[in-house]
């Protein structure tokens, strides 16, 4: 299945107009789930048809050719990227890029409920660390707001994933009237099991059955909740992304809060992203995007795909729109965030 792309040839690194170095790409594999969670996705969702979406070589010849462009770290998400057929393929094309230095760190964000089945083709293939997504510790609450998942499944594959030598980061969506109560528990249990956790603020993104802005919760003002039961302290701890991190004296882990409503964190951006369509979308919180499909599917060379990038990056914008409150209950932007990825 491997094809030789020039990969060698390596181009002057991607720097945006706002002089933010772009080295960070990540990728949905797929816009498919076995959840659904109520934040994300409709129940019924329509997913895209499968003729529109790049085949696995040419997510990885996209890849490849990024990676030419100076990106050092790709993140594989979706969707859930595990349930995409063959997955297995670019991880372990990808894995060969860190092999031969050219890129720095492959990973994923996945809800886990494959876990179990590949944290070790995962370890085998260069991925150190994974981000895992749990919500709630309680099965029927779990059962609630994922749909169709079943925590057990994830728990075992975070053991599993753990076994094999996998750092796991979780990251939980908060959710007022659902698992507000239940985050500092959760996050106590993260840090009991040496795992670092990052809190979430819904974002306006693509519809679903409900009404987002009733789950809303604003972690800046969430903060003062979360210091009756730890004592937070900054941390140096930066991945160009927008979690802020702090320590958490009680239990001496690491605690991360992203909140691109109620704080915005777009001055430090180093990251583009890839739908698993071959749209580049500059920002997650913007409607702007570059299509890469029909040039890949054209003649072009590599070299024409190299230029569609660097033009690319330079349309990044400052900033995302993100707004959420009473007045804004629709969505900032009209796709979903499995389309994009997160
Ligand atoms: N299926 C994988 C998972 O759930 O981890 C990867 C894709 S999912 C879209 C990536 C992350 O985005 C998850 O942590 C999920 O909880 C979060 N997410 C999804 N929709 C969101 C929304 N509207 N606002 C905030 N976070 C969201
Ligand atoms: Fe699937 Fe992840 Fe969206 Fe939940 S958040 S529906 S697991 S893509």
């Amino acid at each position: 299945m491997e094809k030789n792309f020039i990969n060698t040839d390596h181009k002057a690194n991607l720097v945006d107009p706002f002089n933010r170095n772009i080295d960070y790409l990540r990728i949905s594999v797929t816009d498919r789930c076995d959840f659904r969670c109520v934040y994300c996705m409709a129940e019924n969702m329509t997913f895209l048809p499968k003729v529109n979406l790049l085949t696995l070589e040419e997510l990885y010849r996209l890849a490849s050719l990024f990676i030419d462009c100076g990106i050092k770290k790709i993140r594989l998400t979706g969707g859930e990227p595990l349930v995409r057929k063959n997955i297995m393929w670019l991880i372990e094309q990808l894995s060969k890029k860190i092999n031969s230095n050219f890129l720095d760190e492959l990973t994923l964000t996945s809800n886990g409920s494959q876990l179990s089945k590949y944290a070790y083709d995962l370890v085998k293939n260069n991925v150190n660390r994974i981000n895992v997504s749990i919500d709630t510790l309680n099965e029927d609450l779990f059962k609630k707001i994922t749909r169709w998942g079943d925590l057990r499944k994830v728990i075992e594959g975070i053991t599993v994933a753990k076994k094999a030598g996998l750092r796991i980061k979780i990251n939980t969506v908060a959710l007022k009237g659902l698992n507000d109560k239940e985050i500092p528990d959760i996050i106590k249990w993260a840090h009991d099991n040496d795992m670092d956790i990052t809190l979430i603020e819904t974002m306006p993104m693509g519809d679903i059955d409900g009404d987002r802005t009733e789950n809303y919760l604003s972690l800046s003002a969430y903060r003062a909740t979360l210091e009756k039961y730890f004592t937070l302290s900054s941390c140096e701890y930066k991945t160009g992304g927008p979690s802020r991190y702090y320590i958490c004296k009680e239990t001496g882990g690491i605690l991360g809060l992203i909140t691109p409503l109620s704080h915005n964190f777009c001055a430090d951006c180093n990251r583009v992203r890839i739908t698993c369509t071959g749209k580049m979308y500059m920002c997650l919180g913007q409607d702007d995007s570059v299509d890469f499909n029909s040039l890949m599917r054209s003649k072009a060379t590599d070299d024409d795909i190299i230029n569609l990038i660097y033009q690319s990056i330079r349309m990044k914008p400052i900033s995302h729109d993100f707004k959420i409150d009473k007045y804004n209950s629709q969505p900032a932007v009209s796709r979903h965030m499995s389309v994009t990825g997160g």
